[in-house]
């Protein structure tokens, strides 16, 4: 099923899948089984304008918009869904870069996340303590003559060892005058700066092969130029880009969803038992019809999201209804998938099993499906 795509979007989606086919499916199993970060793909992402869909030309992006954006994470997606999320990050960080800073910052920082020079762009926004809850962070930013100190610990930082540059929040209000989200500043610090240390890296369930890691901040020192936005204005920026990443995940989910649906007819077709291929039995093939059911609706609840963003219009709500059924869909198509390759599904021969651990995290991450329905519940009695 396709919308009709306009000109660009047909480009971008068709970029996307022949790169993703040819150079980086063969390399997936592989990249999951090493853990190893696929710098050289990213590379190739940035030649073709894919690590900043949404960024304008001027600043070195595809100026592609939300739609195309969408359709090259699930293409990235089907084929390998580490280099999916780390590609979705620095999507993000330069989105941000280019909506909320300055002159001087979008054009010292854009074109490098965009070409591939800086490999990742990294966002820093939770903390041990404090993920579903940014207001519960630590992290403080204090200004000390015309620098700002930043100290604290970020917690679940993709990318966090090959970025060249972080978005992080820290609290530069007081707690009484500006508690929770309310006294949140975001700040653009440099990979090698002084003070920013690279912590544990995550020994994860999926994702195997997208970097994640903790952040130590002790007195990391940055100009009054790398602030990001307004000062306490961290906790709109950070529900901002989440809002805009919520639609990158749904659609890292729905590139996962449909590897593992392809896959699962391919097999149905292949595996005989009780002399037909398995395919022939209802069983299955109600599994099939379910499966792809759910993959239309989620890339129409993800299409629409993503229309309304690149329209500048309201998409909050929209992009949560995406993420949450995208993401939940997804976990269930791909354990329908491990089902339907039986013993061989539970074992490192077919990708089934990788879906399932990848597809996972993306009820996780960008906001959990309990705070998705969060924001739609408050939306819906809000009107
Ligand atoms: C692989 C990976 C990559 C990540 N990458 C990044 C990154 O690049 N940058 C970054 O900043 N963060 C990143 N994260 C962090 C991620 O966004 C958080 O894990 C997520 O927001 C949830 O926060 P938490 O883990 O602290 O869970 P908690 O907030 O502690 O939540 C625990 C449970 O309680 C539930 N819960 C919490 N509050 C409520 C409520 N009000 N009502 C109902 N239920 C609630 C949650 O839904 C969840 O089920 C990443 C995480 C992972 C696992």
């Amino acid at each position: 099923m396709e919308f009709d795509l306009n000109e660009t979007q047909s480009l971008i989606q068709k970029a996307a899948r022949d790169y993703a086919q040819k150079v980086i499916l063969p390399q997936a199993k592989e990249i999951d089984a090493t853990e190893k970060f696929p710098a050289e793909i990213l590379r190739g992402l940035g030649d073709l304008g894919l690590l900043a869909v949404n960024v304008p030309g001027v600043y070195g992006g595809s100026e592609a918009g939300v739609v195309s954006y969408s359709l090259a994470m699930q293409e990235v997606a089907r084929a390998c869904a580490s280099t999916a999320v780390t590609m979705a990050v620095t999507n993000m960080v330069g989105e941000v870069i280019a909506q909320f800073g300055t002159e001087e910052q979008r054009q010292k920082y854009c074109p490098k996340l965009a070409s591939g020079e800086y490999l990742a762009g990294a966002f820093g926004l939770s903390e041990p303590g404090a993920g579903s809850d940014p207001g519960g962070m630590l992290t403080t930013a204090r200004l000390d003559g015309d620098t700002w100190v930043l100290d604290g610990a970020k917690q679940w930082i993709t990318s966090g060892a090959y970025a060249g540059v972080f978005v992080v929040w820290a609290r530069t209000g007081d707690k009484t005058t500006h508690p929770g989200g309310k006294g949140l500043t975001c700040f653009l610090v440099e990979a090698g700066t002084p003070g920013l240390r690279i912590g544990r890296k995550e020994d994860k369930m999926g994702l195997r092969g997208s970097n994640t890691v903790a952040l130590e901040l002790e007195g990391v020192r940055v100009p009054a130029s790398a602030l990001l936005g307004e000062l306490h204005g961290g906790f709109k920026i950070g529900m901002m880009a989440l809002d805009g990443g919520r639609i990158g995940i749904a659609s890292q989910a729905l590139g996962i969803a449909r590897a593992a649906l392809d896959e699962s007819v391919t097999y149905a077709k292949d595996r005989k038992a009780f002399g037909k291929s398995i395919g022939e039995f209802q069983a299955i093939q109600w599994k099939l019809a379910d499966m792809r059911t759910a993959i239309d609706a989620a890339h129409m609840l993800t299409m629409r999201a993503a229309t309304l963003k690149e329209a500048k219009k309201p998409f909050s709500r929209e992009a949560s209804m995406a993420k949450v059924f995208s993401t939940e869909n997804a976990w269930k198509i791909c354990n329908e998938a491990v089902q339907i390759h039986g013993g061989y599904g539970y074992t490192r021969e077919f990708p089934a099993e990788r879906h399932l651990r990848d597809v996972r995290v993306s009820m996780i991450y960008e906001g959990t499906s309990e705070v998705q329905r969060i924001v739609i519940a408050r939306s819906l009695l809000s009107e």
